[in-house]
């Protein structure tokens, strides 16, 4: 792309006055911390280890399994640098900066001083059309998947490149664009799905960002999904619908992992698929919500999309799904009972007050009529109270 036109994105970019974020160091930092999350950090049991004061050493083979592209063309020796995680991180980060400051000076200005997360997208959209990527994935518009990609531009495509750091400047800001928001992302404090990073409730239970028409419709949503939560406490259903709290903040943290690393299943996928298939064979309420049994002839990829377009937009992780789909069934089934007019415990109530209010006719006592319906005198009593029919029928006896 021509520097002028970059200079012009980037001063329209800083219209807007918003705190100054360098996306490239921003994903930097992402992608090495992720790397070091998911394992290619050396854990030294201290006790074992005194010479060792603080975690700051990497796995060689985990790290170059994770970012290798970078440790090979910055022709990082990480042995020579005594495997320490932090001299390995400003080392890699100092070619960046030369190499990106000889070799695309105008990328690296553009990068480095844009504000606005749309203006970045807008100028790789062109990049991508000017360079053509051979073998690159079709670029995605769901912000998960945009960071991945900025993944595959370092991982795949500067191995390839004649200069390789073009790829790498704009994967890292793709990267350090979205990276914030998914160590933030969390679950919903009503259902099983997770929700929009720093909301506290996922997109069907969230009344924020809805326009004035669609208010209620949300309003409905949240009221059904609270009275859906009040039901799964109640009946105990709490450990199979919502992770342990040490379980939710491990996948909290491992978020960004997860979305740059993911086990993208292939020789697998047969036995992936027969577990999403046998979840779902004894789940009706989710295939209904999929539009219908025909979901179970989509191939693997395309029920995974349509799974987190109808379940959970923001669970990325495949191998969690079948689990997903356990809890989704069970909460569906809830929020069906707490839909306004069909809840199950309010027609059946409603049901022994017209048998109880016939007993009642008949000259029946209320303990009588307690036992027979199978619920305490104390119950009897409290309708005796609360409905008039009841009393009118009491009354003439
Ligand atoms: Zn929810």
């Amino acid at each position: 792309m021509h520097g002028a036109e970059l200079s012009r994105r980037l001063e329209n970019s800083k219209c807007k006055l918003l705190a100054r974020r360098n996306f490239i160091a921003e994903g930097w930092n992402a992608l090495h911390q992720a790397a070091l999350d998911a394992g290619a950090e050396v854990d030294y049991y201290p006790p074992d280890h005194p010479e060792v004061d603080i975690r700051d050493y990497i796995d060689p083979a985990g790290y170059e399994a994770l970012v290798g592209s970078l440790v090979q063309l910055s022709g990082t020796d990480l042995s020579k640098l005594g495997l320490r995680a932090s001299t390995t991180k400003a080392s890699i980060w100092r070619w960046v900066r030369k190499t990106a400051a000889k070799d695309a000076a105008n990328e690296w200005k553009f990068l480095s001083g844009v504000r606005r997360r749309a203006s970045l997208m807008g100028a790789f959209s062109d990049y991508l059309i000017e360079e053509r990527l051979a073998g690159a994935p079709k670029f995605p518009t769901n912000p998960v998947l945009v960071a991945r990609y900025g993944y595959w531009l370092i991982r795949e495509r500067a191995l390839q490149d004649e200069k390789p750091i073009l790829p790498i400047v704009w994967g890292l800001a793709l990267i350090g664009a979205t990276w914030q928001d998914y160590l933030r992302i969390g679950y919903c404090k009503f259902c099983f799905r997770r929700s929009r990073p720093g909301a506290m409730f996922c997109d069907w239970h969230s009344q924020g960002g809805v326009n004035e028409k669609n208010r209620s419709i949300a309003y409905l949503r949240y009221r059904r999904g609270r009275r859906a939560r009040d039901l799964a406490v109640e009946r105990g259903l709490g450990e199979k619908l919502w992770p342990s709290a040490m379980a939710r903040q491990m996948a909290e943290k491992l978020a960004l992992p997860d979305v740059l690393f993911q086990m993208k299943p292939t020789s697998h996928v047969n036995d992936e698929y027969l577990m999403l298939a046998m979840a779902l064979a004894a789940s009706p309420h989710v295939v209904e919500a999929l539009g219908g049994p025909t979901c179970l002839d989509l191939p693997y990829d395309d029920l995974l999309s349509l799974l987190m377009a109808r379940i959970d937009p923001y669970e990325w992780e495949y191998t969690v799904w079948p689990q997903k789909i356990y809890q989704a069934e069970i909460w569906l089934g809830l929020e069906e009972e707490a839909l306004p007019g069909k809840r199950g415990k309010g027609i059946r109530t409603q049901e022994l007050v017209k048998r109880a209010i016939n007993m009642a006719k008949e000259g029946r006592k209320n303990h009588e009529i307690a036992v027979s319906l199978g619920v305490a005198q104390s119950t009897v009593s409290r309708w005796l109270k609360r409905y008039p029919e009841f009393n009118m029928v009491r009354g003439r006896h």
